[in-house]
């Protein structure tokens, strides 16, 4: 095996630096990933600008990237489900096991969640990265590594659509048209949803929306947050959404998508936004618009994954930058600026479609 495992560091903020460290050794349940490929994801650049996301803070170098897929190198002696060569994506967060969430199936909850590039945890930004063999899933022939990498956000599509309870001839209304707001709409389509509005400040990110088949869009301004606004997207969906899924977290769009929502409706909060924010609460309870968190992802990467195998769910589209890892601090200010329509921008441990 070769010995470089040239790694990207965040040492702070706005320092990350490419360096060797050792190559992992893996236990009994593990195996060693060489990587192919990782996706830059939006708290990736967070931590890169800002050293923290809400209580997780970066007080010590953290290995970055968490969105990825690669090739089983080495297994751990009690592994039953992969084998050298086995080609994965990688579910980032390996929870206790032991805890209340996890043995009721919640693992998303657990207070011990080791998640990939969330403080204090590294990601896999690496060539050589170890993770619970669980958590990984062997991939069939046919989808690429890009595709593979793109399962965590394609999850978190998934885990909202069914805590939206998305259904067939659901009216959907998706606030945010970034690479989040973009997988639901393709969940969304592939549950049924006969009518998907989707809405952005930017034109740009619409039209690229309006080709994946949004069914209407919205372009906003950032105050645009009342009643009246509600009442557009009536006139435009000619009806009113039964599901709202906010894929921004700003005040404005949370508080659109509860006037939006039909009574008896649901709201998903999926945007990280402020910690406190002014909601019309009292027009929440008297119309029963159930307002439901999301975090992450739980039982959803199979289910993402055989949207991607099946050609229900086409992602390829999102990605619209690549880079070497060499060339991993010219990706970050990529994704960072959303320079040149950039969307999911791909970081390439390996050359470009080597393991496919
Ligand atoms: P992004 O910043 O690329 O996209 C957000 C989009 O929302 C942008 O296109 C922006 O123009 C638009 N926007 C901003 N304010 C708006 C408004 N008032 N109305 C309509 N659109 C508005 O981010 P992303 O990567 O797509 O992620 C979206 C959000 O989802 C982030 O807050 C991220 O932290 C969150 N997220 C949450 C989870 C979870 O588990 N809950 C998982 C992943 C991402
Ligand atoms: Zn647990």
């Amino acid at each position: 095996m070769a010995k470089d495992n040239l790694t990207a560091v965040l040492h702070g903020i706005n320092d990350l630096r490419l360096e060797q460290r050792p190559i992992p050794e893996i236990t009994d349940e593990e195996v060693l990933v060489a990587m192919d490929s990782v996706g830059i994801c939006g708290s990736d650049v967070h931590y890169l600008t800002k050293g923290r996301i809400g209580h997780f803070v970066v007080t010590k170098p953290m290995v970055i990237g968490h969105e990825s897929a690669g090739v089983v190198a080495k297994v751990g002696s009690k592994v039953k489900n992969l084998v050298v060569g086995d080609r994965v994506a990688i579910e980032p967060g390996v929870p206790c096991y032991k805890c209340d969430h996890c043995k009721q199936g919640s693992y998303n909850l657990c207070p011990d969640m080791a998640f990939c590039a969330t403080p204090p945890y590294d990601g896999n930004l690496t060539r050589y990265y170890k993770h619970a063999a669980d958590f990984c899933f062997k991939l069939p022939d046919h989808v690429t590594m890009e595709e593979a990498a793109g399962s965590p956000p394609l999850s978190v599509g998934v885990h909202a659509c069914r805590r939206a309870g998305v259904g067939l001839g659901s009216k959907v209304l998706i606030l945010g048209a970034g690479p989040i707001g973009l997988v639901h709409l393709l969940v969304a389509q592939s549950l049924g949803a006969t009518e998907i509005l989707i809405t952005d400040l930017v034109q740009q990110r619409l039209d690229v929306a309006k080709e994946l088949g949004a069914t209407h869009t919205l372009l906003l301004n950032r105050d645009d947050t009342g009643e009246e606004v509600a009442n557009r997207v009536h006139q435009i969906m000619s009806a009113e959404p039964d599901k709202a899924i906010d894929c921004c977290g700003a005040e404005s769009s949370t508080r659109l998508a509860i006037f939006a929502t039909r009574s008896g409706g649901v709201v998903v909060i999926v945007g990280m936004g402020p910690p406190e924010m002014k909601l019309p609460l009292f027009n929440a309870l008297a119309r029963e618009v159930d307002i439901r968190g999301v975090f992450r992802y739980c039982n959803d990467y199979s289910a993402a994954l055989a949207l991607v195998a099946s050609g229900r769910v086409n992602v390829k589209r999102l990605v619209t930058h690549h880079f070497d890892i060499t060339e991993t601090a010219k990706a970050f200010e990529t994704a960072r600026d959303g320079l040149d329509g950039a969307i999911k921008v791909m970081i390439h441990v390996q050359p470009r479609n080597t393991n496919n």
